[in-house]
């Protein structure tokens, strides 16, 4: 963990590889993963929302496990463990008597909600961290890319990935701000495609399972600058998505 330790801000984001947002936030994620361990046992309410959301995703469930020690994350699931248990119970009692048994067959023939065994688990608090975070790094952004400095800046960094961009889109940016925007994607753009030309003119069948160094830079580059980094949901930091 010792290299989320220290905070990452905007202008050491513009001078690293990669999207500043992307690495901003995927920091704050990791920072606050190793607040929830720290403060765990301590605060009642980091264990009320990481209890009613079972943990964590699938995604941050595996961050978890490389991050966190064996100690809190056997205290979180074996309390995890215990909810789901008590919550099958009330759904599904096991020592159902006759009247019991009638009543939750109803209930099951009625359809709707009754199927659902389980109630749906709260939202991973990493994600919950996640989207607040990619959401505030983008305004801020925003906000600094007015100052000609920061767009200098802006013109010399890898620039937003598509997920990013996107986000920044839907809060209409000003328009010398738009403009810095769509200036250094299309720039990113040319980049990528051409190294992905070079990629596809130059592959070789009978190599592929040779480690491609620079070529798999590419093509590993091409697609987190669509995606986002690993650790980024794309489709969920839309916008306009459907939940
Ligand atoms: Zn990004
Ligand atoms: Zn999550």
């Amino acid at each position: 963990m010792t290299q989320h330790q220290r905070m990452i801000y905007l202008d050491d984001a513009l001078a690293l590889p990669g999207c500043p947002v992307c690495r901003m936030t995927l920091q704050r994620v990791a920072q606050t993963l190793a607040s929830i361990e720290a403060e765990l046992v301590l605060d009642p309410t980091w264990r009320e929302q990481v209890d009613s959301a079972w943990g964590f995703c699938n995604l941050h469930a595996q961050q978890w496990l490389d991050q966190a020690q064996p100690l809190s994350t056997a205290i979180i699931y074996e309390a995890v463990l215990g909810r789901i248990t008590r919550q099958l119970e009330q759904r599904l009692p096991s020592r159902a008597g006759p009247g019991n048994v009638r009543s939750r067959i109803a209930g099951m023939r009625s359809g709707g909600a009754q199927r659902e065994v389980l109630v749906a688990p709260g939202v991973c608090p990493l994600c919950r961290t996640r989207d607040e975070q990619e959401r505030q790094i983008v305004a801020h952004l925003l906000r600094e890319l007015k100052s000609d400095v920061m767009r200098t800046r802006y013109a010399a960094s890898d620039g937003l990935c598509v997920v990013h961009l996107d986000l920044a889109l839907a809060t209409s940016p000003e328009p010398e701000v738009l403009d810095a925007l769509r200036t250094r994607l299309v720039e990113r753009h040319e980049v990528l495609r051409s190294e992905l030309r070079d990629v596809i003119r130059t592959h070789d069948y009978r190599f592929r399972d040779a480690e491609a160094g620079p070529q798999w830079n590419a093509i590993a580059g091409a697609v987190r600058h669509v995606a986002g980094s690993p650790g980024i949901d794309g489709r969920r930091a839309r916008p306009d998505r459907g939940d």
